[in-house]
């Protein structure tokens, strides 16, 4: 099957109770037991049943078996946010003085978290981009992990999956991509040898900015040395699956960044549309970024347009698809500012993969916590402005976006 045909038809929704066609919200708290001795059973994982939602709940379920395989994954576990999906995807398997080398490049919310964990005693190294000339500058004895995103929020980097994934693979350690942007209509991380994949399904999976999630999958591909991977070793006897199988009867289960019942049903019924809404959201950037680039005093960066550094990565590895993230520089802060107020129906929001379109000033909003040079490095400037690309026609978008240059512009 090819991809659109399998958001439809994929194996897990033919399973649903009553053959419904979309899997039913089982919005309860706790699930009931006709006996002590059945339940019994199932909290010792000795049958199957849900118990509690914090730990599994049949809506959840469905969500989680859909994303797992469209990213063919051994299995995964869906969390209340992205930030929380990043947040126990590391520590699954880190202990206190284990190390981490990740890019400058990330989403904001990232970086604060690598702050947050130093606190823990784990530290984050950054390198300006993952390859092995800079991961060399870093890695030690003490590496356990390698992180980053597939086309980083709103830099535009773009990760080669192949080549950090043998230089990780090389040395014992797995690496972990954040694919939010990218989605798995996009590109599938895991056959290109990401071990951990995670997305802020809040974004394009979910497609209308309704609600919060995230999820983790693994592919049940990495060797674990236990050893060197001790926060792992209860679970050895699981051998390449004791990631997975930790996750979810140990880490996420106690730290209770569980998802609700009714987000999930949600994100399976967003996720029915990514393949449209991808298809149009990439013209439509495209579109834009090609007329911004025309604009004077405007510098556009979009990953397709021949000037941006990462241009020909896209065409190899996302097959040429630019994204829905594009971003501009108008010259200063004030002229941001004055640009953002000047939009008709551009909507001034902090979110991408909506299908509304959405632009923000990043560098006082996302990154308003970063210091200069955090924030350069991951490509907020002053007089940045971030758009998340929707699915609205493109005439209107440019005109929009245009207007509202203009009108800045004869503001001065
Ligand atoms: C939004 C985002 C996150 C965080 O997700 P939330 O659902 O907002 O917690 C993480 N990574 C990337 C790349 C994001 O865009």
């Amino acid at each position: 099957m090819k991809l659109n045909t399998k958001l439809l038809h994929s194996k897990t929704n033919k399973k649903y109770s009553e053959n419904s066609t979309l899997p039913p919200v089982f919005q309860v708290s706790a699930f009931a037991y006709e006996s002590a001795e059945d339940q019994e059973k199932v909290f010792q994982h000795k049958a199957s049943g849900y118990a509690y939602t914090r730990i599994g709940n049949p809506t959840i379920t469905a969500f989680e078996q859909r994303i797992s395989e469209l990213e063919e994954a051994a299995g995964g576990v869906a969390c209340s946010s992205g930030m929380g999906a990043v947040t126990i995807s590391l520590l699954n398997l880190l202990s206190a003085g284990d190390e981490i080398i990740t890019t400058s490049n990330l989403y904001g919310g990232t970086l604060n978290l690598f702050n947050d964990l130093e606190k823990f005693g784990i530290k984050t190294h950054f390198v300006s981009d993952l390859v092995p000339k800079e991961l060399d500058k870093h890695f030690n004895d003490k590496t356990r992990v390698i992180f980053g995103e597939v086309v980083s929020n709103p830099a535009l980097q773009v990760m080669d999956i192949k080549s950090v994934s043998a230089y990780a693979h090389e040395r014992g350690i797995p690496l972990i991509v954040d694919a939010t942007t990218v989605t798995p209509y996009v590109i599938r991380p895991i056959a290109l040898g990401a071990d951990i994949v995670i997305h802020s399904s809040s974004k394009y999976i979910n497609g209308s900015g309704n609600s919060i999630s995230g999820i983790i999958l693994d592919s049940g591909k990495f060797k674990w040395d236990f050893d060197k991977f001790p926060a792992l070793s209860d679970f050895k006897k699981y051998g390449n699956l004791a990631y997975l199988i930790r996750l979810k009867t140990d880490l996420w289960e106690n730290f209770g960044a569980c998802l609700s019942p009714f987000n999930a049903y949600l994100n399976v019924l967003g996720l029915e549309t990514l393949g449209l809404r991808i298809e149009q959201i990439n013209k439509n950037a495209r579109a834009l970024a090609e007329a911004l680039s025309k604009t004077p005093g405007v510098t556009v960066s979009y990953l397709t347009l021949d000037t941006h550094p990462y241009h020909d990565l896209c065409n190899t590895q996302l097959n040429g698809y630019g994204g829905g993230i594009l971003s501009f520089r108008v010259g200063s802060k004030e002229k941001a500012f004055k640009t953002l107020n000047a939009l008709k129906f551009v909507t001034i929001a902090s979110n991408i993969g909506d299908v509304r379109t959405l632009a923000i000033h990043p560098r006082s909003t996302l990154y308003i916590k970063a210091t200069d040079e955090q924030a350069a490095a991951a490509g907020v400037y002053e007089d940045t402005i971030r758009v998340s690309v929707g699915i609205e026609d493109s005439e209107d978008l440019i005109d929009d976006f245009l207007q509202a240059i203009e009108s800045a512009n004869a503001d001065e």
